[in-house]
This record gives C-alpha cells, structure tokens and sequence, in this order.
C-alpha cells in the first residue's frame, strides 16, 4: 500500500483521523434506499458479511430504518454499538448553531442511538457552515460524536472553514470515482491530515461497461465494481458503495485478495473528466 501507514487486510481495517479515532476504509452507502425492509436487510446483511460502517443523512429521511437494522444487526451478530461506526449528515436547512444541535438530536433519536462516531455538514451552503461547524464543534467537546467532518466541501471552502474553526475537520466526503478523480482536493486533505471519504464511488452504476476498467478487470479476474473500490482503496480514500443485493455486497466487499499495480492505478487515474452525477459544489441551490 503506497499511501497509507496501517495495512488494508479486511473489512474492518480502519485509518486512523487526525483525533485518533478509528474509522473503516469500508462502508455501506444507504442514499435512496427507503425504510422498510429493504433498508434492514440490508444492514444486516452488510454487517453479517464484515461491514463495520454505515452512511446515512437526515435528508436521506431512513435514519429511523437505519437505526432498527443497525439494532437487529448487533443482535443478531453479538456485536457491540462500539464496534460500528455510524455517519450522519446535517442538511442545508438545519445549518446554523442552535437549528444543527436541534438536527443533531433528531438523527440520534430517529437512529435510537446515543452517540454518532462521524456526523457531517452535508453541503457547504454559502453564509452557513460556520455556525453549523461551531455546532458539530460542541458536540464533539460534549462527547455526543467521535468525529466531526465535512462533506462536498472544495479546497476554497475548506480553507474558509479552517481560518475560524477551533477543530480541523476530520473527513471531507465527497463526489470520486475514475471520472472524478479529484487529485488537487486529495493532495491538498492529505497535507492538512483531513481524511477524504468518496461517494458514488461506482458513479451510481455508470462505469460498469467503460472499457479501460473492464480490461483492468479482467486482467485481475474482478468485477469493475471492486477495480473502482480496490483503487480508492490503495489512493488511502474510505469507501462507502450502495448496494441493497446480498450478492452486490458481499461482492463489493471482495477486495482484499488482490492489488492494483502502479501502471493499473496510473491507467485509471487518468480517466479523470472532472465529470459528476451529483451536484457541482460551487454552483447549487439548495
Ligand atoms: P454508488 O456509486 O455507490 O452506486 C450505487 C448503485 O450501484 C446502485 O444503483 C446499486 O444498485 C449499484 N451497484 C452497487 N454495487 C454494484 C455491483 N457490484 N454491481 C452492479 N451494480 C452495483 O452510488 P451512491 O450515490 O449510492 O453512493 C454511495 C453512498 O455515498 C450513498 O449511498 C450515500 O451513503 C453516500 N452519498 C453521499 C452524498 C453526499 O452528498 N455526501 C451524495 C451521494 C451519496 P443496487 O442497490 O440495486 O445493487
């Protein structure tokens, strides 16, 4: 492994954040799964096969879902709450100190848990995140979260957060995938310790048929979906791929039993087009 210190083995390696705390290098995505027994299944499922980390936001509107499959998971697997590690995101109209305390408090009582280990602001609403920031900031003294971060935030808008911000943020979870490779943000986190954390890493089903990540996957008897993942995996970036299909997660899971060679990491590097699914950060609206 190139760029990181502790050795990816298995689904419950962990890096570790610049306050110490111990986060998987995989998760399971949750955007868009609805409650309902889908979305349980699918945790436990997840935590059945290895999984140690669960991605949800308020805005997902499943915290309640999220929180009984987390709690039929540890009961099912004798696992402990501490052996989890679950993410929550404040979204863009609860951004300001008292109003993302209040949403803080919402997540933990809909997930029914009584701490988070990495809550996010969601967006970086112009005018907004500072405040929001001295809210996660509090609650991370108070001990209600292990961990506090950002999402979808730009160099710029770290670099904002960071000129007022009595805390570093730990994570910065945003769009990366082959076609959005973002090498300048990684190069500028790993210089400030902030973790990068990708989403829609398999661009939400979009690159299964490009033909470079077939041939790579192909040389390595491998699925595109654990190329992708085995990539943001040896760049030192956590991953945390959606599926709601047994067989898709344990596949996306399968990614501890190969490597990418240089000339494999380079190759897929440089299918970078700056190219998303997902909103641009410096020009949405909501
Ligand atoms: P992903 O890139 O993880 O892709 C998910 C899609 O790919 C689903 O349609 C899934 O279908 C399909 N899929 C998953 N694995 C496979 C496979 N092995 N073979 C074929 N198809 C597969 O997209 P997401 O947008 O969901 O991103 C992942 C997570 O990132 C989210 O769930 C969420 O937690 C987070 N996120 C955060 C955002 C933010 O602003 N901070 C924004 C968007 C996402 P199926 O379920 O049917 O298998």
């Amino acid at each position: 492994m190139t760029t990181t210190t502790n050795p990816i083995t298995n689904l419950q390696s962990t890096t570790t954040l610049s306050n110490g705390v111990r986060m998987p290098w995989f998760g399971l995505g949750v955007f868009k799964v609805e409650e309902g027994a889908e979305l349980i299944e699918a945790i436990k499922a997840a935590v059945k096969h290895g999984y140690r980390s669960i991605d949800t936001a308020a805005i997902y509107e499943n915290e309640s879902g999220v929180g009984q499959g987390i709690r039929e998971a540890l009961s099912e697997s004798g696992l402990s709450r501490d052996q989890l590690f679950v993410t929550s995101k404040v979204w863009n109209a609860d951004l300001g100190y008292e109003q993302t305390l209040a949403a803080f408090e919402t997540s933990l009582t809909k997930l029914g848990l009584d701490y988070l280990d990495l809550y996010l602001i969601h967006w970086p609403v112009a005018g907004k995140y500072k405040e929001a920031w001295r809210a996660l900031e509090t609650l991370y003294k108070q001990g209600r979260v292990k961990a506090i971060g950002v999402s979808n935030f730009q160099i710029h808008h770290l670099k904002d957060l960071m000129e007022t911000a009595e805390i570093k943020p730990m994570i910065n979870q945003v769009e990366l995938h082959p076609l959005l490779t973002q090498q300048e943000l990684h190069s500028f986190a790993k210089e400030q310790s902030i973790q990068l954390e990708a989403w829609s890493p398999l661009m939400q089903g979009q690159l299964f048929e490009h033909p470079v990540l077939q041939e790579v996957a192909a040389k390595h008897c491998k699925s595109v979906a654990q190329v992708i993942l085995r990539w943001d995996l040896q760049r030192g970036i956590i991953t945390i791929p959606k599926s709601t299909k047994e067989q898709r997660i344990i596949e996306n899971a399968n990614v501890f039993d190969f490597e990418l060679t240089s000339g494999d990491m380079e190759q897929i590097e440089a299918l970078n087009e700056n190219r998303r699914v997902g909103p641009d950060p410096d020009n949405f609206d909501f």
